[in-house]
């Protein structure tokens, strides 16, 4: 089995990892570089039958989870080529389309399960189900020639599934040579000890912040973060507060398909619909959306006279509508993303339309990929051959925090 990593070896995001064995070959991921721009056009990595379809020695592309710089360049690839990924992950991007306006995804010839092994011609692949930022994540085994490659896509220990990072650490898998580990936290200025706060943490500080404000708490994170949804949910139940989705979200949050995410029917939870998206249910005609949670809606008079009682999933697009609803008086804005996208353009549109209305921001975010110790309690558990960076701006300084590191650059070829 030989292996070329076309992208992130030296960068976060844009994973694409091609294997071969006995002549057959799969990707594993297919990601968007972060760098890009979204209406920058970035080309197919130079694999053989990805753009054209029609080359047989290309079996299958495996996505480890539905983040853009994970599967991002997929709607660009010939859709005969099979696809492979988690079928709530799968339900997810395919509800989120109609929001977002992206691409609709193939529809995968097989789904991942988490410690079920599958095989595609000369691989046999275990999908390892994860705690990550995006739902329905997971490591991947693949195994061929006698030979173990782990690649673990995006990882934590320190969110809302920190005990399947532990089952991970306790019941590992066996022999494996490579370990294709990202790296995310592992920085130009690390020194390996750094912890930021857990998913329990922010769910805490949110209480907190909840508790003391006297308005509305207008909640800015991404609804395909379900670990998040569950978090800012239970700081709301703590704090007296209902939790007010835009329809997006309870979509998202019903195409889990999982009775313990927080849905639309549930107690403390009502359904808003803002105009952007009630202009899009229109023009599509899309009304099964809003009939999910026609008992559930809550509409402008309501968010107004009770908006000390409300966290409201908020987006700088439905500043306006609120604004005119009389709902911001005493409100207080919660960012709960990465504090980089604050700097970009409509972070900035985002800060100074809260100046102008005179509601403070604070930040109460956790990472979806794990601290520096809790990759070395993963690379003893595994005990690999060698480790392999990827998905990190700092490949170069792994070998002071891991044992028996290999680099390998994108683009060259490599055995296992
Ligand atoms: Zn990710």
């Amino acid at each position: 089995m030989k292996v070329r990593i076309h992208r992130g070896a030296a960068e976060i995001g844009g994973n694409c990892i091609e294997l071969e064995a006995q002549g057959t070959r799969i990707l594993l991921d297919l990601g968007r570089p972060i760098s890009a721009a979204l209406d920058e056009n970035v080309p197919l990595p130079n694999v053989s039958g990805l753009e054209r379809g029609g080359d047989p020695s290309l079996a299958g592309v495996v996505l480890s989870h539905p983040h853009i710089d994970h599967y991002g360049l997929i709607p660009q690839m010939a859709p005969t080529v099979p696809l492979y990924m988690g079928e709530a992950g799968y339900r997810i991007l395919s509800e989120a389309a109609f929001f977002t306006g992206a691409a609709v995804l193939p529809r995968p010839i097989g789904f991942l399960r988490h410690r079920e092994p599958f095989e595609i011609g000369p691989f046999r692949i275990t999908p390892y189900l994860n705690d990550h930022s995006a739902f329905d994540a997971y490591s991947l085994l693949v195994e061929s020639d006698g030979l173990r490659l782990f690649y673990t896509g995006d990882i934590r220990a320190h969110g809302r599934k920190a005990g399947i990072f532990e089952e991970l650490l306790r019941r590992p898998p066996e022999n494996v040579d490579v370990l294709l580990m990202e790296g995310t936290q592992v920085r130009a200025n690390s020194d390996g000890t750094e912890r930021g706060p857990s998913e329990r943490d922010v769910e805490n500080d949110c209480v907190g912040t909840f508790r003391e404000t006297t308005g509305a708490v207008l909640a800015l994170f991404s609804p395909q973060n379900i670990d998040r949804l569950v978090t800012f949910y239970r700081a709301a139940l703590r704090s007296g507060r209902d939790l007010v989705m835009d329809l997006y979200s309870a979509t998202i949050a019903a195409a889990t398909g999982l009775a313990t995410i927080p849905q639309a029917q549930w107690d403390s939870v009502r359904v808003y619909l803002p105009r952007s998206q009630r202009s899009r249910v229109i023009r599509e005609r899309a009304f099964h959306h809003t009939d999910a949670v026609r008992a559930r809606r809550i509409y402008p008079e309501e968010l107004a006279a009770r908006r000390g009682e409300l966290v409201l999933m908020f987006r700088e697009s439905m500043a306006r509508e609120f604004e005119v609803a009389g709902c911001l008086d005493g409100a207080h804005a919660i960012w709960s993303m990465w504090p980089g996208y604050l700097q970009q353009p409509s972070g900035e549109r985002l800060r100074s339309t809260l100046d102008r209305l005179g509601i403070p921001l604070t930040i109460h975010h956790a990472s979806g990929h794990a601290f520096v110790p809790d990759l070395q309690r993963l690379v003893s558990a595994l005990a690999p051959t060698s480790v392999v960076p990827i998905h990190s701006f700092a490949g170069d300084r792994f070998g002071e925090f891991f044992p028996r590191v290999e680099r390998q650059p994108d683009g060259a070829w490599w055995p296992v």
